[in-house]
């Protein structure tokens, strides 16, 4: 259950763990919770809370569809100053004013990164890297406490291993994936034209134009303050004064803070034969409990104890053949009831008269005369033994004596 308590109580072992102490310098990104965001400033004051703006829009676009929206949305959550994302949203005004109140109602100050603090080095808008755990732990998820903790450990203990392994391989002070992603930055730095001036640099492209000072690291767009990584009118100021850009990078990018990250991994468990023996009773499973469910037929039941409950047609009609009598009939049995029985058919079968029954062995030993079966009138029918010989010309003999086979 989420409540105030137990947020207090997360937050506070959190703290507790990692030494946030007031959470000055970081960021914390969560969904829609409105009442975290009190609990989370009264436990760490200094910490700058934003929300998930992919959380956000999956709201808005409930109510408001289309792609025009979606990319006036992301335009306006991604713009990293003021004027631009005001510029979006009166776009956004214009082609449907409710839609503009219903985002203007959520909050921009925590998902825009025009009001986002700078010095962190975090332009993140949305919580991808806790989606991105979740994903992995989703099926243990699913299992008993100690097991998704257990599986979770395992998970957690080989992939620091495993990034220690990967960075023993970099031979740069900045780690690769970031050193990527300022080229990606500085795609386009040949279009931007950039002017000395006595200490900073201005760099500009048609009509926009922005101002670089790269000894205090900033630049009037945003984003190199908010990324920690150089934007592209930075890079083309590097570039003009022909130097190198991973200088620039801010250092919690580097390889240094990368293996402290992961240097405290967590330690191997013993199994539980090497634990110590305790003088207290062993816990027991749990009582096993009737699940909700409608209860089956009687007689199915008995006909199915213990056994598998999805057979075929054959063998539950063979099963129920061989099925002991069920306990209401056992029952009445005991009591004495009477039992109705199916109605006998008229007459002697076929076979009694053939057969002999106990009357007429009864009747044998007191030797008396045994009624014989009138005889049938009219001459009997010959036996005729067959010789093949003689009967030539059966077809049978006619048809073998074609094949060639002497019988
Ligand atoms: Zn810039």
């Amino acid at each position: 259950m989420e409540n105030k308590s137990n947020w207090t109580w997360f937050l506070e072992l959190l703290n507790g763990d990692l030494y946030l102490i007031d959470g000055r310098g970081l960021v914390v990104i969560s969904d829609q919770l409105i009442g975290l965001l009190q609990f989370v400033k009264d436990i760490l004051p200094h910490v700058e809370h934003r929300q998930c703006a992919r959380n956000i829009y999956a709201n808005f676009r409930k109510a408001y569809t289309g792609v025009e929206l979606k990319k006036l949305f992301w335009a306006a959550a991604m713009s990293c100053v003021e004027g631009d994302f005001k510029r979006h949203m009166d776009i956004i005004k214009k082609l449907n004013p409710s839609a503009y109140e219903h985002i203007m109602s959520k909050e921009p100050q925590t998902w825009c990164r025009a009001y986002m603090s700078t010095g962190n080095a975090c332009k993140a808008v949305e919580n991808g890297i806790s989606e991105c755990f979740n994903s992995i732990i989703v099926d243990a998820r699913k299992k008993p406490l100690i097991i998704m903790l257990e599986e979770i450990r395992i998970y957690i203990m080989e992939r620091f291993a495993h990034m220690i392994e990967e960075s023993t391989k970099w031979n740069t002070r900045i780690c690769p994936a970031v050193l990527k992603k300022m080229k990606l930055f500085g795609k386009n730095m040949r279009f931007w034209l950039v002017i000395h001036s006595q200490h900073v640099f201005e760099a500009r492209r048609g009509c926009n134009r922005y101002m670089v000072d790269l000894d205090g690291r900033y630049c009037t767009c945003r984003l190199w303050d908010l990324a920690g990584i150089p934007c592209v009118h930075a890079i083309a100021t590097i570039n003009y004064i022909q130097q190198t850009p991973d200088e620039y990078i801010d250092h919690m990018f580097s390889k240094e803070k990368f293996l402290k990250c992961y240097f405290a991994n967590t330690s191997p468990v013993n199994g539980s034969n090497l634990w110590p023996q305790t003088e207290f009773v062993k816990p027991l499973p749990p009582v096993s409990r009737r699940m909700p469910s409608r209860p089956k037929p009687e007689g199915i039941q008995e006909c199915n104890q213990g056994t598998y409950p999805y057979a075929t047609k054959e063998e539950r009609k063979e099963r129920k053949e061989q099925c002991e009598p069920n306990q209401a009939s056992c029952d009445r049995f005991e009591r004495q009831e009477h039992i109705p029985m199916l109605p006998k058919k008229k007459g002697r079968t076929r076979k009694e008269q053939f057969e002999p029954t106990q009357a007429s062995c009864d009747r044998y030993e007191r030797q008396e005369a045994v009624p014989m079966l009138p005889k049938k009138k009219g001459r009997a029918r010959k036996k005729v033994q067959y010789d093949p010989n003689q009967a030539s010309g059966s077809k049978f003999v006619k048809s073998k004596r074609k094949l060639g086979i002497n019988l």
